[in-house]
């Protein structure tokens, strides 16, 4: 009852992502006819576990850290969802994220239901030792509320393979035996599927070519594409939009953005960042901020950074008349409005980066299975995957004349809905 209690006293603000997360899901929820206490049910996550350990650092201090899993929804199968790693952690922002992937994954038509974990740290501040370290530590404080039949963690913002490897390893270490089904978004030798890597920006780029095909605007070589964000998501994203003859004219990391008008050469950019490790310095366009970019001449947008990006500050600014999100929670409720209002098109985080975690369900069978599929058969498969939610969504948007995050949502809450009916309520 306490966290019950405090959900409703934190989710407060506007710029609260869990805010973000119960107001969409209150304007998809109203247009099903589910029962007051199904509709309430599904508000809140299931647990929340908090854990504070301690971390030694290389010069001998130890330091304390806070972390988090939430698991949103259980029903349809075992919760899923990655691990984040960065300052802006909280419990409200993992309650979002929850939330959304037991959406995603339901819209998805995937087995699983939705989770989310984070630190509370700064990547980048911490040696490879020390993150190791403070991996270890939290892959052992999350014993109790992982396993490959109940959750099972994926890398997030912040996080990568290695991550996984090391959280990997020390559940292994502690039940005895190998476990690479504990999580998903693994290096491929230890059991991680060909394909991971890609899949959340590739998907993004499946998405957005789909909704410009349906809109007859299939002409990669005169669609400017601005990516926020050259992380895992934006990076794969900026590379497989490159590869479909699309002209990325912008793109941004945490250190600043660069514009060109004429278009980025995103294989050079890529190797620039591999080599530095960000954008700074990177000359071939014009510099400005994260929030300049946003705003600057394009046709696609795909915020692909956090949450909050594009709000009622700056929605009525944006050029793009297509938005992909490939971040989870980008967009508030009113720059949702005001994108409507100017008939551009949002296609949602739930849908548009859906493919991270259809091949995680690849890779978490595979391992399972102890059988593993080639790269072509993988991305056979998420593209198939990704299609039929495109076209759930679509149909769900005609039938209730309502926009496509609204779409997104009614189908996923539609689905857990039925299955908690199917269910019962225990006892
Ligand atoms: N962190 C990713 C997401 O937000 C992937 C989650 C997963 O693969 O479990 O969708």
């Amino acid at each position: 009852m306490v966290a019950a209690y405090n959900i409703k006293q934190q989710a407060h603000t506007s710029t609260n992502a869990y805010e973000t997360a119960l107001q969409q899901y209150d304007r998809a929820v109203k247009y099903l006819s589910i029962p007051d206490g199904i509709v309430e049910f599904m508000r809140y996550p299931r647990r929340e576990f908090t854990v504070n350990f301690p971390v030694k650092r290389d010069d001998g201090r130890i330091e304390m850290f806070t972390g988090y899993r939430v698991h949103h929804s259980t029903v349809l199968g075992p919760s899923k969802g990655g691990i984040r790693y960065s300052l802006a952690v909280d419990m409200d922002e993992v309650r979002a994220l929850a939330m959304w992937m037991s959406w995603k994954c339901a819209l998805a038509g995937l087995p699983y239901g939705g989770a989310k974990g984070g630190v509370v740290v700064d990547p980048k501040t911490l040696s490879p030792r020390e993150l190791e370290s403070l991996t270890r530590r939290y892959a052992a404080e999350l014993i109790p509320v992982i396993s490959p039949h109940m959750d099972i963690p994926a890398p997030d913002m912040g996080t990568n393979p290695q991550t996984m490897a090391w959280i990997m390893d020390t559940y292994s270490m502690t039940v005895g035996y190998s476990v690479p089904a504990i999580v998903t978004g693994k290096p491929v030798n230890i059991g991680g599927s060909l394909g991971r890597n890609e899949a959340t920006g590739r998907g993004v780029i499946t998405a957005m070519v789909e909704a410009l095909k349906r809109a007859n605007r299939m002409d990669p070589a005169n669609t400017r594409v601005i990516i926020q964000g050259f992380g895992n998501v934006g990076s794969n994203a900026a590379a497989r939009a490159a590869e479909l003859g699309f002209k990325v004219v912008g793109v941004s990391d945490v250190t600043g953005a660069i514009y060109n008008a004429k278009g980025l050469d995103v294989r050079t950019l890529r190797n620039y960042v591999a080599e530095h490790g960000d954008l700074r310095g990177y000359a071939e366009g014009d510099l400005m901020t994260n929030s300049d970019l946003l705003v600057q001449p394009c046709d696609v947008l795909i915020p692909a950074a956090m949450e909050n990006q594009l709000t009622k500050d700056n929605a009525h600014l944006v050029q793009a008349s297509l938005i992909v999100e490939g971040a989870n929670g980008p967009t508030t409720t009113e720059a949702d409005d005001i994108f409507t209002s100017r008939g551009i098109k949002v296609i949602p985080d739930i849908l548009a980066n859906a493919g991270g975690v259809i091949v995680s369900y690849f890779e978490w069978v595979q391992d399972l299975q102890a059988f593993f599929w080639d790269e072509d058969e993988i991305f056979r498969q998420l593209e198939r995957a990704m299609m039929r939610c495109y076209e759930n969504t679509e149909r769900t948007a005609e039938e209730y004349d309502v926009d496509m995050r609204t779409a997104a949502q009614i189908t996923a809450i539609k689905r857990v809905a039925d299955a908690l009916i199917t269910r019962g309520i225990y006892p």
